[in-house]
């Protein structure tokens, strides 16, 4: 069956946004995948059509009701697919929970707004609550379209090679190395020599070194998530298998 995301959202209308363009949108319009964003609001009751009510218990802004919401969740099928929240408070996304969301049927995924979510609708649904960094957006539409679009271009048949997703950034617990093309030379940086070699293996250990210093330098919690014979000071220069860690 076609992977497909359904978007619970009070704003339909931007989707599928940038989700409809290059890599994402080709797929989208060759059936590769499916993306099916429906209206919160209409899951209302009262004549008003509100989602929202004020808190409980005082204090800003609005917070979506857990009815409306659980009505619109029970109103999509598919009982075995992950469902998802996405809230500043959930667990950081890493590529790992990507690919095992691209794995399966594909996910149904709740966008917040306002103050965000009555907890008892996350608690009753068994929602996930999902979190794309330490910062607060308006809304988790946006949220959202990061999540599919890195799912997306795991599916089968989405990336051209399938080198593109095996090398880069995450998928063996590193970041990835630099990459550089043509001019030969750019405001008198040439490319690093060892890549117009022509040896295979000397790329591949260039690579690899830049990659670990990257990782090493920039992200030390990735790095220490490597296995311990390989991130001890004695062995930091060997050549390190690849692992399936993630971050
Ligand atoms: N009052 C909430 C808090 O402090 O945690 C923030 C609510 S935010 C203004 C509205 C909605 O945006 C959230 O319910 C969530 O769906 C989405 N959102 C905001 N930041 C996010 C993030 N970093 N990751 C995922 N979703 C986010």
């Amino acid at each position: 069956m076609t992977w497909r995301a359904t978007v619970l959202t009070l704003f339909p209308e931007m989707f599928p946004g940038p989700l409809g363009i290059s890599l994402a949108g080709r797929a989208l319009a060759a059936g590769l995948w499916g993306l099916e964003a429906r209206d919160i609001r209409d899951s209302a009751t009262d004549r008003h059509r509100s989602v929202d009510d004020t808190p409980a218990g005082g204090g800003p802004g609005m917070v979506l009701r857990a009815d409306v919401l659980a009505a619109a969740i029970d109103a999509v099928d598919g009982a075995d697919r992950p469902r998802l929240v996405m809230s500043p408070r959930g667990r950081p996304l890493t590529q790992a929970r990507v690919a095992e969301l691209a794995a399966g049927p594909g996910p149904l995924i709740v966008c917040g707004r306002f103050e965000g979510i009555d907890q008892r609708v996350i608690d009753a649904r068994g929602l996930e609550e999902v979190s794309i960094g330490d910062y607060v957006l308006s809304g988790g539409e946006i949220a959202a379209m990061a999540l599919i679009d890195a799912c997306v271009r795991l599916l089968p048949g989405v990336m051209g090679r399938l080198e593109s997703s095996t090398e880069e950034s995450f998928s063996a617990g590193l970041l990835e190395y630099p990459q550089y093309t043509r001019p030969q030379i750019f405001e008198d940086r040439p490319i690093p020599e060892v890549l117009t070699s022509g040896d295979h293996a000397k790329v591949a250990a260039w690579r690899q070194a830049e990659a670990e210093a990257l990782t090493r330098a920039r992200r030390p919690d990735l790095w220490a998530l490597r296995p311990a014979q390989i991130t001890g000071p004695k062995s930091e220069s060997r050549k390190t298998p690849k692992n399936k860690t993630d971050g």
